[in-house]
């Protein structure tokens, strides 16, 4: 396995709601999904179909036996990076700064990166 860098920054993630991102390290290296969601303070990200855990559940009316229920689990930030759709390999965020707006841009093409919640 590469190298990764393991500095926590909690208050600091590079990923937003949104974002599409893919895992690089852990089980699920490889995959890609969308950020469903951020836990800024614990600096981790919940990505879709990522990090997949089973829970048992209790009996309950609309689930008379119990059951088990496949759910994400929450992974350190530094597990993910950014994915580009247009380049279609991982890269950074960088900014353009035009007269409407801030954007946020792939590093590597330049393309705009959604702003999608
Ligand atoms: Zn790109």
């Amino acid at each position: 396995m590469a190298a990764t860098k393991h500095k926590v920054q909690p208050n600091k993630i590079h990923v937003k709601k949104g974002d599409y991102v893919m895992v690089i390290s852990g089980k699920d290296a490889g995959k890609k999904g969308k950020v469903i969601d951020v836990i800024r303070k614990k600096g981790r990200v919940v990505v879709e179909k990522a990090n997949m855990v089973k829970r048992h559940t209790k009996p309950s009316q609309s689930m008379p036996q119990g059951g088990i229920v496949s759910k994400e689990a929450p992974m350190a930030s530094s597990n993910v990076m950014l994915y580009c759709q247009e380049c279609k390999s991982v890269t950074r965020v960088s900014f353009k700064v035009t007269e409407e707006g801030k954007y946020r841009v792939c590093k590597h093409c330049g393309e705009t990166l959604p702003d999608k919640h």
